[in-house]
Protein backbone atom coordinates (compact mmCIF):
# COMPACT_ATOMS: atom_id res chain seq x y z
CA UNK A 1 0.00 0.00 0.00
CA UNK A 2 1.07 3.51 -0.38
CA UNK A 3 3.26 5.57 1.80
CA UNK A 4 1.01 9.00 1.85
CA UNK A 5 2.70 10.78 4.36
CA UNK A 6 5.65 10.86 6.78
CA UNK A 7 6.18 13.10 9.91
CA UNK A 8 8.09 12.56 12.59
CA UNK A 9 6.49 10.29 14.94
CA UNK A 10 4.41 8.28 12.27
CA UNK A 11 3.97 6.88 8.75
CA UNK A 12 0.38 6.90 6.64
CA UNK A 13 -0.22 4.63 4.33
CA UNK A 14 -3.28 3.91 2.46
CA UNK A 15 -5.07 1.03 2.44
CA UNK A 16 -7.48 -0.97 0.51
CA UNK A 17 -10.25 1.04 1.41
CA UNK A 18 -10.54 4.88 0.62
CA UNK A 19 -11.83 5.84 3.79
CA UNK A 20 -9.56 3.82 6.30
CA UNK A 21 -5.81 4.51 6.91
CA UNK A 22 -2.73 2.60 8.26
CA UNK A 23 -0.54 4.59 10.51
CA UNK A 24 2.68 2.99 11.35
CA UNK A 25 4.54 4.30 14.42
CA UNK A 26 7.85 4.85 14.35
CA UNK A 27 11.16 4.51 16.72
CA UNK A 28 12.34 8.02 16.42
CA UNK A 29 11.94 10.58 18.64
CA UNK A 30 12.24 14.53 17.86
CA UNK A 31 12.10 17.43 20.38
CA UNK A 32 12.36 21.71 19.29
CA UNK A 33 10.89 20.99 15.74
CA UNK A 34 13.32 18.18 14.63
CA UNK A 35 16.52 19.93 16.67
CA UNK A 36 17.02 16.91 19.07
CA UNK A 37 16.63 13.87 17.10
CA UNK A 38 17.16 9.65 18.10
CA UNK A 39 16.26 6.62 17.24
CA UNK A 40 15.28 4.53 20.10
CA UNK A 41 13.80 1.22 19.17
CA UNK A 42 10.65 0.34 21.28
CA UNK A 43 8.96 3.60 20.90
CA UNK A 44 6.78 3.19 18.09
CA UNK A 45 5.66 0.10 19.91
CA UNK A 46 4.86 2.09 22.93
CA UNK A 47 2.95 5.02 21.55
CA UNK A 48 0.99 2.88 19.28
CA UNK A 49 0.03 0.50 22.61
CA UNK A 50 -0.95 3.44 24.77
CA UNK A 51 -2.66 6.08 21.98
CA UNK A 52 -4.71 2.75 20.89
CA UNK A 53 -5.71 2.50 24.71
CA UNK A 54 -6.48 5.92 25.26
CA UNK A 55 -8.29 6.37 21.94
CA UNK A 56 -10.46 3.21 22.97
CA UNK A 57 -11.21 5.02 26.53
CA UNK A 58 -12.94 7.87 25.02
CA UNK A 59 -14.80 6.19 23.30
CA UNK A 60 -16.34 4.06 25.87
CA UNK A 61 -17.21 7.76 27.21
CA UNK A 62 -18.69 8.51 24.19
CA UNK A 63 -15.84 10.26 22.79
CA UNK A 64 -15.46 9.41 19.27
CA UNK A 65 -11.58 9.30 17.05
CA UNK A 66 -10.51 8.74 13.86
CA UNK A 67 -9.47 5.44 15.37
CA UNK A 68 -10.33 2.65 14.24
CA UNK A 69 -8.18 -0.54 15.79
CA UNK A 70 -4.82 -1.72 16.61
CA UNK A 71 -4.12 -3.98 13.99
CA UNK A 72 -0.03 -4.62 14.99
CA UNK A 73 2.38 -3.73 18.10
CA UNK A 74 3.15 -0.88 15.65
CA UNK A 75 0.36 -0.26 13.55
CA UNK A 76 -3.19 0.51 14.03
CA UNK A 77 -6.29 1.24 11.31
CA UNK A 78 -8.21 4.99 11.54
CA UNK A 79 -10.22 6.69 9.68
CA UNK A 80 -9.32 8.79 6.71
CA UNK A 81 -9.59 13.03 8.10
CA UNK A 82 -7.65 16.03 6.65
CA UNK A 83 -6.04 17.04 9.60
CA UNK A 84 -6.51 20.66 10.31
CA UNK A 85 -3.31 22.65 10.77
CA UNK A 86 -3.69 23.29 14.74
CA UNK A 87 -2.34 22.11 17.78
CA UNK A 88 -4.82 22.32 20.00
CA UNK A 89 -3.28 22.63 23.65
CA UNK A 90 -5.22 21.78 26.69
CA UNK A 91 -3.63 22.87 29.90
CA UNK A 92 -4.17 21.97 33.76
CA UNK A 93 -0.89 23.14 35.48
CA UNK A 94 1.60 25.13 33.83
CA UNK A 95 4.63 23.84 32.13
CA UNK A 96 6.95 24.37 29.38
CA UNK A 97 6.10 27.53 27.00
CA UNK A 98 3.94 29.29 28.77
CA UNK A 99 6.06 29.51 32.10
CA UNK A 100 8.64 30.80 29.25
CA UNK A 101 6.01 33.01 27.51
CA UNK A 102 4.24 34.59 30.12
CA UNK A 103 6.32 34.03 33.03
CA UNK A 104 3.61 31.60 35.24
CA UNK A 105 5.97 29.29 37.59
CA UNK A 106 6.62 25.38 36.61
CA UNK A 107 3.51 23.72 38.41
CA UNK A 108 1.09 26.88 38.90
CA UNK A 109 -2.28 25.41 39.01
CA UNK A 110 -4.79 27.12 36.59
CA UNK A 111 -8.48 28.18 37.64
CA UNK A 112 -9.72 26.73 35.13
CA UNK A 113 -8.27 24.60 32.10
CA UNK A 114 -7.13 26.68 29.51
CA UNK A 115 -6.88 25.83 25.53
CA UNK A 116 -4.33 27.33 23.25
CA UNK A 117 -4.08 26.98 19.50
CA UNK A 118 -0.84 26.69 17.38
CA UNK A 119 -0.59 26.98 14.22
CA UNK A 120 1.53 23.87 13.00
CA UNK A 121 4.06 25.16 10.24
CA UNK A 122 7.69 24.13 10.39
CA UNK A 123 8.63 26.74 8.40
CA UNK A 124 7.32 29.12 11.38
CA UNK A 125 8.11 27.25 14.46
CA UNK A 126 4.61 26.23 15.23
CA UNK A 127 3.39 30.00 16.58
CA UNK A 128 0.43 30.66 19.39
CA UNK A 129 -2.40 31.91 17.16
CA UNK A 130 -5.41 33.41 18.22
CA UNK A 131 -8.75 32.81 17.00
CA UNK A 132 -8.84 35.77 14.62
CA UNK A 133 -5.54 34.61 13.48
CA UNK A 134 -7.32 31.09 12.39
CA UNK A 135 -9.89 32.90 11.01
CA UNK A 136 -7.74 35.18 8.95
CA UNK A 137 -5.92 31.89 7.60
CA UNK A 138 -9.10 30.06 7.08
CA UNK A 139 -7.83 27.48 8.92
CA UNK A 140 -11.58 27.03 10.93
CA UNK A 141 -14.34 29.23 10.88
CA UNK A 142 -16.09 29.99 14.13
CA UNK A 143 -18.31 26.99 14.64
CA UNK A 144 -15.54 24.64 13.88
CA UNK A 145 -13.20 26.66 16.61
CA UNK A 146 -15.86 26.22 19.44
CA UNK A 147 -16.18 22.40 18.21
CA UNK A 148 -12.27 22.55 18.89
CA UNK A 149 -12.46 23.86 21.97
CA UNK A 150 -15.14 22.27 23.44
CA UNK A 151 -14.01 18.89 21.96
CA UNK A 152 -10.34 19.82 23.89
CA UNK A 153 -12.40 20.38 27.23
CA UNK A 154 -14.05 16.94 26.69
CA UNK A 155 -10.79 15.06 26.15
CA UNK A 156 -9.47 16.97 29.05
CA UNK A 157 -12.08 16.42 31.21
CA UNK A 158 -12.02 12.12 30.68
CA UNK A 159 -8.17 12.55 30.51
CA UNK A 160 -8.05 14.43 34.03
CA UNK A 161 -10.02 11.78 35.64
CA UNK A 162 -8.27 8.35 33.94
CA UNK A 163 -4.84 9.56 35.43
CA UNK A 164 -6.09 10.63 38.66
CA UNK A 165 -6.98 7.28 39.20
CA UNK A 166 -3.88 6.07 38.21
CA UNK A 167 -2.27 8.65 40.78
CA UNK A 168 -0.70 10.89 38.28
CA UNK A 169 -1.69 14.68 37.24
CA UNK A 170 -2.60 15.54 33.34
CA UNK A 171 -0.13 19.17 33.34
CA UNK A 172 -1.23 19.65 29.90
CA UNK A 173 -1.22 17.94 26.29
CA UNK A 174 -1.77 18.69 22.80
CA UNK A 175 -4.31 17.46 20.28
CA UNK A 176 -5.34 17.66 16.90
CA UNK A 177 -8.37 17.26 14.84
CA UNK A 178 -9.41 16.39 11.14
CA UNK A 179 -12.72 16.61 8.63
CA UNK A 180 -14.09 13.71 7.22
CA UNK A 181 -15.33 13.35 3.69
CA UNK A 182 -18.28 14.47 4.97
CA UNK A 183 -17.34 17.88 6.86
CA UNK A 184 -17.38 16.17 10.35
CA UNK A 185 -14.41 16.83 12.60
CA UNK A 186 -13.05 14.02 14.20
CA UNK A 187 -10.36 13.80 16.88
CA UNK A 188 -7.03 12.49 15.02
CA UNK A 189 -3.70 11.85 15.16
CA UNK A 190 -2.04 10.42 18.78
CA UNK A 191 -1.97 10.96 22.62
CA UNK A 192 0.84 9.50 23.88
CA UNK A 193 3.34 10.56 26.63
CA UNK A 194 5.07 12.57 23.50
CA UNK A 195 2.01 14.68 23.45
CA UNK A 196 0.99 15.09 27.10
CA UNK A 197 2.91 16.27 30.07
CA UNK A 198 1.99 13.63 33.03
CA UNK A 199 3.08 14.22 36.76
CA UNK A 200 2.99 11.13 39.38
CA UNK A 201 0.83 13.06 42.42
CA UNK A 202 3.34 12.03 45.03
CA UNK A 203 6.78 12.18 43.55
CA UNK A 204 8.53 14.59 40.94
CA UNK A 205 8.78 11.61 38.66
CA UNK A 206 7.04 12.38 35.14
CA UNK A 207 5.67 10.19 32.37
CA UNK A 208 5.85 11.98 29.52
CA UNK A 209 8.43 13.21 26.79
CA UNK A 210 10.41 15.94 29.10
CA UNK A 211 12.40 12.70 30.27
CA UNK A 212 14.05 13.26 26.99
CA UNK A 213 13.61 17.15 26.24
CA UNK A 214 15.74 17.43 29.64
CA UNK A 215 18.19 14.11 29.46
CA UNK A 216 16.35 12.61 32.74
CA UNK A 217 16.50 8.95 32.27
CA UNK A 218 15.52 6.28 29.33
CA UNK A 219 12.08 6.93 27.32
CA UNK A 220 11.08 3.43 26.90
CA UNK A 221 11.33 2.63 30.96
CA UNK A 222 9.38 5.75 31.43
CA UNK A 223 6.60 5.06 28.69
CA UNK A 224 6.70 1.63 29.66
CA UNK A 225 5.89 2.36 32.76
CA UNK A 226 3.21 4.55 32.20
CA UNK A 227 1.56 1.79 29.71
CA UNK A 228 1.50 -0.55 33.03
CA UNK A 229 -0.29 1.61 35.21
CA UNK A 230 -2.51 2.54 32.35
CA UNK A 231 -3.55 -1.38 31.70
CA UNK A 232 -3.44 -2.30 35.48
CA UNK A 233 -6.09 0.56 36.44
N1 LIG B 1 3.23 19.36 22.31
C1 LIG B 1 3.23 18.40 21.31
N2 LIG B 1 3.75 18.71 20.09
C2 LIG B 1 4.29 19.93 19.81
C3 LIG B 1 4.29 20.90 20.85
C4 LIG B 1 3.76 20.58 22.08
O1 LIG B 1 2.74 17.29 21.50
O2 LIG B 1 4.73 20.15 18.68
C5 LIG B 1 2.66 19.03 23.62
C6 LIG B 1 3.73 18.96 24.70
O3 LIG B 1 4.22 17.65 24.83
C7 LIG B 1 2.97 19.41 25.92
C8 LIG B 1 1.92 20.36 25.39
O4 LIG B 1 1.79 20.07 24.00
O5 LIG B 1 2.32 18.30 26.52
C9 LIG B 1 2.27 21.81 25.57
O6 LIG B 1 3.53 22.06 25.02
P1 LIG B 1 4.24 23.48 25.18
O7 LIG B 1 3.44 24.51 24.44
O8 LIG B 1 4.47 23.74 26.61
O9 LIG B 1 5.57 23.36 24.37
P2 LIG B 1 6.95 22.62 24.72
O10 LIG B 1 7.38 23.05 26.07
O11 LIG B 1 6.62 21.16 24.64
O12 LIG B 1 7.85 23.08 23.63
Amino acid sequence: MTLLYEGKAKRIFSTGASDVLRVEYKDEVTAGNGAKKDFIEGKGRLNNQITSHIFNFLKTEGLNSHFIEQISETEQLVKSVEIIPLEVVVRNIAAGSITKRLGFEKGYQFEEPLVEFFYKNDDLNDPLITENHIKLLHLADDNEINALKEAAMEVNAVLVELMNEMNLRLVDFKIEFGRTSDGQILLADEISPDTCRIWDKQSDINFDKDVYREDRGSIIETYQTFLNKLEAR
